[in-house]
């Protein structure tokens, strides 16, 4: 069974093709670019990178060259497209009536439309990837695997914010929470290496990478989440500010600032860049913290000391916590930021192992916590794609 996964946003299209016999990726790629005259395609297979310079005035004719490229006698590893037997699509917002993935009709393409209210940078483009697909693969079954499904089980208490009823029974207003199939796969694999049945884990993941959210996991089961109606609640983010006082918003609004500037601010130009002044990115600011860069050594500061209070809330609302998981590009790769959140974590019963932390290899799952730790603490590498094709396999079963 080869299943093919679809990652559509407005200008780009991410794919990765999967044997699913041994769950081995025969080839991915990134089209960037797409709606514009010079799009480029980078199309790896074998751990090889291919560059193509490419037109895709729109994503039909992006997924057109992708096809051809699979098949492509120098580059292509498939014979023909009829050797896809699945497709899955990531889509941003399944809403409160998509909890689980499914298999994509009309019914279900309308009802995707419809949340596009509440994710109208995401499920548009993910919309317009389904529809390129399944004009390419009439004939194959597609699936919808929802970043909000792994998140649906949320109780009340935890989904709704405290405000008047009528805003949650009319507009929705609500956590939905998002990076659910990353928080699924590190459960799931979490389970796995602690040799324990899934319905019996409690865990608390954390993706930690330019977005990051954290999941209170009972039972295999989110029972709360730190993202919310949008992606830009909860912990600090690359670019994103997390939790803020909503009358800051409100504050600066009789200030001047519009709701366009203030809504580009929050999301592009906030979390480790707003505080820094310099990057986003985690390893430029370790680098100026170690330089003497304040703005850099307290936006990291700020980052570790979010994580660290929102694992000690999730603590209080779980029966007990098997471990803490740490995946993401920060949390599979930055190890100062391990140390300092497992430092933060001593009080909770985390004891560091340096010498783990330090010789864990990139992309491999391990503890980074001593054994006797009362916390053990683990990096889990995530791996959204392959959780898309299981979840597309079993949807076509
Ligand atoms: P992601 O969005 O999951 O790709 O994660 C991006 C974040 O991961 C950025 O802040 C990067 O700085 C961080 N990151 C990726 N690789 C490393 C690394 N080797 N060391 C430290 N941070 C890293």
């Amino acid at each position: 069974m080869n299943v093919f996964v679809v990652n559509c946003g407005s200008s780009s299209i991410k794919y990765q093709l999967f044997d699913m016999s041994n769950q081995s990726v025969l080839a991915k790629g990134v089209m960037e670019r797409v709606g514009s005259e010079n799009a480029s395609l980078a199309h790896t297979i074998d751990g090889t990178k291919h560059i193509r310079h490419i037109k895709a005035p729109n994503h039909t004719e992006g997924m057109a060259v992708i096809l051809k490229t699979l098949v492509d006698p120098e580059i292509g590893v498939l014979k023909s497209i009829s050797e896809i037997h699945g497709v899955g699509h990531r889509v941003v917002h399944g809403g409160e009536q998509l909890t689980k993935s499914s298999r994509i009709d009309q019914n279900l393409l309308a009802i995707i439309r419809q949340n596009s209210q509440l994710a109208p940078l995401h499920n548009p483009p993910n919309l317009m990837g389904i529809e390129a697909a399944m004009t390419a693969m009439p004939d194959v079954p597609h699936v919808a695997v929802f970043d909000t499904a792994f998140l649906s089980t949320l109780p009340p208490r935890a989904f709704r914010y405290a405000v008047p009823e009528d805003w949650y029974s009319l507009q929705h207003v609500r956590r939905y929470g998002f990076h659910g199939t990353s928080h699924k796969y590190v459960t799931l694999k979490t389970a796995e290496i602690l040799n324990k049945p899934v319905d019996k884990l409690n865990v608390i993941t954390a993706h930690l990478g330019n977005g990051c959210s954290m999941t209170a996991v009972q039972g295999g089961r989110a029972i709360d989440h730190s993202m919310g109606m949008t992606p830009l609640e909860g912990l600090v983010m690359g670019t994103r500010c997390g939790d803020i006082d909503p009358a800051v918003l409100i504050y600066m609004m009789k200030q001047g600032a519009s709701l366009e500037e203030i809504d580009n601010t929050l999301n592009k130009k906030s979390g480790l860049l707003g505080v820094s002044t310099s990057s986003n990115d985690m390893r430029d600011l370790l680098a100026s913290a170690d330089k003497g860069d304040p703005k850099a050594a307290l936006a990291v500061e700020m980052f570790v000391y979010r994580v660290v209070k929102y694992v000690g809330s999730y603590f209080t609302v779980l029966p007990s916590v098997d471990a803490l998981v740490l995946t993401g590009g920060i949390g599979e790769n930055s190890l100062p930021v391990r140390h300092r959140i497992c430092l933060g974590l001593e009080r909770l019963g985390a004891k560091i192992d340096p010498a783990r932390n330090e010789s864990l290899p990139s992309g491999t799952p391990g503890p980074i916590t001593t054994d006797d730790s009362a916390l053990p603490v683990w990096v889990v590498p995530t791996n959204e794609e392959l959780m898309i094709a299981r979840d597309t396999i079993a949807e076509l079963a």
